[in-house]
């Protein structure tokens, strides 16, 4: 059976671009008989308004979504540390204490996130303790797990290529996981069969991927789905250019009315769908 989830993080309020992740989510799982989940991911530290959980809730009943369950990431946590703790045991986690400013100015090569991490703790010895991170050494995972491949049902099979985003953080010092471990076990633990989401995260799957064969996790599907974007062509954000659903209900604007927009293709003045189904990376 399709079980699909909607996995907001409540940092902010959502927008027509969060409507559109949730309908694309909703109506896969619905079209197939499946279920729909809504998996708060509310465990990044400070950004974190937990209270937002219950703006999200009312905005999908507004746009008529119905879900079958919801899950907390942040009753999660002992299923994180237990996953770091395995990784660590398998010889795959190295500490580092490197700063953003340090790994820009060192990195040679930009990834889909940014400047990639040059490895400079990872043949180094560095004090385990308050304020480390821990990273995958993912060249030395690779060498366990060999080549993966994905599906993604619009783009197609897809080689795995973990190694574009250079080791990444799997926990964190200022929060209990990183989001690539997160998202990877709560899929797994809410038995996701199809990830649904925007091509924005099409490279975060790489990571993912790599993660659920390291830690024997079920791999379901993918779907990237196309973005919303502003006038300028800007992915639609949070904090900059997008009334929020809650606005728009208070409104008094017709939610169901909206959603079948959304689904026809039409939307708001100066709003568009990116071309862009996937992108490389
Ligand atoms: N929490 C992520 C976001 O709000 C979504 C992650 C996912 O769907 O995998 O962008």
């Amino acid at each position: 059976m399709i079980r699909t989830r909607f996995a907001p993080s409540p940092n902010g309020s959502l927008h027509l671009g969060h409507a559109y992740a949730a309908i694309v989510a909703h109506d896969l799982a619905r079209e197939a008989g499946g279920d729909f989940l809504l998996r708060i991911e509310d465990i990044d530290g400070a950004r974190s308004r937990p209270e937002l959980a219950g703006e999200f809730r009312a905005d999908l009943a507004w746009l008529g979504l119905a879900w079958d369950g919801e899950v907390l990431q942040s009753a999660r946590l002992g299923r994180y540390a237990e996953a770091g703790e395995r990784l660590k045991e398998m010889g795959l986690l190295y500490p580092c204490r490197c700063t953003r400013a340090e790994i820009a100015q060192a990195a040679r090569e930009i990834g889909p996130d940014g400047p990639v991490y040059p490895g400079t703790c990872r043949n180094r010895a560095v004090e385990i303790g308050g304020g480390v991170s821990w990273r995958l050494d993912v060249g030395k995972a690779l060498e366990r797990t060999g080549p993966l491949s994905w599906e993604d049902r619009i783009a197609g099979m897809q080689q795995a290529r973990p190694q574009i985003f250079g080791d990444v953080v799997l926990l964190r010092k200022d929060a209990p996981a990183s989001y690539h471990l997160a998202a990877t076990l709560d899929d797994a633990a809410d038995g996701i069969t199809l990830v649904t989401r925007g091509a924005d995260l099409f490279a975060a799957t790489h990571i993912h991927r790599l993660l659920q064969a390291l830690l024997d996790l079920p791999v379901p599907a993918w779907h990237h789905h196309p973005l919303l974007l502003d006038e300028d062509g800007r992915k639609l954000a949070k904090r900059r250019n997008a009334p929020s659903l809650a606005d728009r209900r208070a409104s008094g604007e017709d939610g169901w009315a909206l959603a079948a927009s959304l689904r026809g293709g039409n939307f708001p003045a100066g709003i568009s769908l990116s071309g862009i189904l996937h992108r490389a990376p």
